[in-house]
């Protein structure tokens, strides 16, 4: 049976997994057919299914004194080339086909970094929105009562994603301690003060940025002097906005749940800090901003539009920072009518496929999440190496690492797409890249 065929017909249901084998399937097809040992091992047939899927009940006591269950989920997707390695989200669309989606993403984003982690991802439908700090307490103690029995720093070691920033993470390694007595590395993207890494934070944003200037330098180009289009207003579109500025590029929009600022002037380092109070301290929605910048247009969420009027503004890159499937084909064709010639996806698989093939269609340079949103799980890995060797590393030596981690991603899809006859392809060129790894392990490790 053809793989596709096979996992639709077993989760029927899990509509973003589908979405993430078919592309992964669709540009390893010549690696297939010039190595048919992997095909005689069944790797695909392997490599789609989790080792090990974890889900449970989470309970817990909201500040009104009524029990709430939510459902917690943990998804062990591959450990052929180290232990499991990707976030937890928490938010009220996660099932377990999002998660399936986003660990099988993460073995191949994983794989590309060069370092010896996994892929898993986990988390829960629990909505921190509106929740009190307490009740935010109570439910990460819940969540990693149980999870605690699953992972390790051998084993596998989550971090944040949406909706998990350094508050739970806090939370939930105060809670692991307690149960084990054990101080380790278990989770990365702690707090500086109790094992954490300098540059974590800005990782991933700082990181999709890094790879845009790098697709711009094949052609002797740079940031300068540029307009960036991004999307989301959360840890990475922050940090991406940051490296940005700093780089000579002009942020004009962002985003949260509620709509969208369009800023013609474009956002500088004092607004940047605006939105990270906003938005990490008080919590609150980017309208604040048209109010407190008059020159700024917000636009709320239209639910009957068919487009997201974020990606039809005049600009030379995008970065979309939010969240799943957020550039549908109509955003993705005004992206193009737009002058937009750099995407850079911060999020995980922002662009629905027909907005891929349309990218690819037109030339524009296009990386996809797995490859220009690797720089937090990069330095999630060296958060881990900081940990194993009990030390700290500068802000300039892990900065430093970083930058040479995704320039040599991007040499490595660069180099890969140009072996296989698709040059510039960065979707084929990371897909292939990140497979081959993982497989070969597979290969070495036998049918386990
Ligand atoms: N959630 C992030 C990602 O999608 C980071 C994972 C990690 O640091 O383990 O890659």
């Amino acid at each position: 049976m053809d793989i596709l065929d096979l996992i639709k017909s077993r989760d029927p249901n899990e509509r973003e997994f589908h979405q993430a084998v078919t592309e992964v399937v669709e540009s390893i097809k010549p690696v297939l057919d010039r190595n048919p040992h992997y095909r005689s091992a069944n790797i695909l047939e392997r490599i789609v299914e989790p080792e090990r899927v974890i889900m449970f009940r989470v309970p817990w006591v909201d500040d009104d004194n009524n029990i709430r269950v939510n459902r917690g989920f943990r998804i062990e997707m591959n450990s052929a080339i180290g232990p499991y390695k990707g976030g937890l989200r928490f938010h009220p669309s996660v099932n377990l086909g999002i998660l399936k989606f986003l660990a099988f993403e993460q073995v191949f984003k994983n794989a590309l970094t060069s370092l010896p982690m996994g892929g898993g991802k986990g988390g829960s439908d629990f909505d921190p929105k509106g929740k009190s700090n307490m009740e935010i307490m109570r439910f990460c103690q819940s969540f990693m009562t149980e999870l605690s029995r699953h992972i390790g720093p051998n084993t596998d070691v989550p971090a944040g994603d949406i909706g998990v920033g350094a508050r739970e993470i806090g939370f939930m390694f105060g809670q692991y301690k307690r149960l084990r007595n054990e101080f380790t590395g278990v989770l990365t993207g702690k707090g500086l003060d109790w094992g954490g890494s300098l540059v974590r934070p800005e990782a991933t944003g700082y990181g999709a940025v890094y790879f845009a200037a790098e697709m711009l330098a094949v052609d002797g180009r740079t940031l300068k002097d540029t307009r960036s289009l991004v999307s989301g207003s959360g840890n990475v579109a922050q940090y991406a906005m940051e490296k940005l500025i700093e780089l000579g590029s002009i942020p004009v929009t962002f985003s949260d749940s509620s709509g969208y600022i369009y800023d013609e002037k474009g956002v500088d380092q004092e607004k940047l800090a605006f939105i990270k109070e906003l938005k990490n301290v008080r919590f609150g929605r980017v309208s604040e901003y048209a109010e407190e910048y008059p020159e700024a247009v917000y636009v709320p969420v239209d639910p009957t539009a068919d487009c997201n009027p974020l990606w039809n503004h005049k600009a030379d890159c995008a970065f979309p920072c939010a969240t799943q499937n957020e550039i549908n084909p109509k955003d993705a064709a005004n992206i193009v009518a737009n002058g937009v010639n750099v995407v850079s996806e911060g999020a995980n698989m922002p662009t629905m496929p027909e907005g891929v093939d349309l990218f690819i269609q037109e030339k524009i340079m296009y990386a996809p999440g797995k490859a220009a949103n690797a720089g937090g799980v990069s330095v999630s890995g060296l958060e881990m190496s900081q940990n194993s060797m009990r030390i700290s590393w500068s802000r300039e030596e892990v900065d430093n690492r970083l930058r040479v981690i995704m320039k040599n991603i991007h040499k490595r899809c660069l180099d890969t797409a140009q072996y296989y006859g698709t040059p510039r392809n960065y979707v084929n060129g990371a897909n292939i890249s990140g497979f081959t790894k993982v497989a070969d392990a597979m290969m070495d490790l036998g049918v386990v």
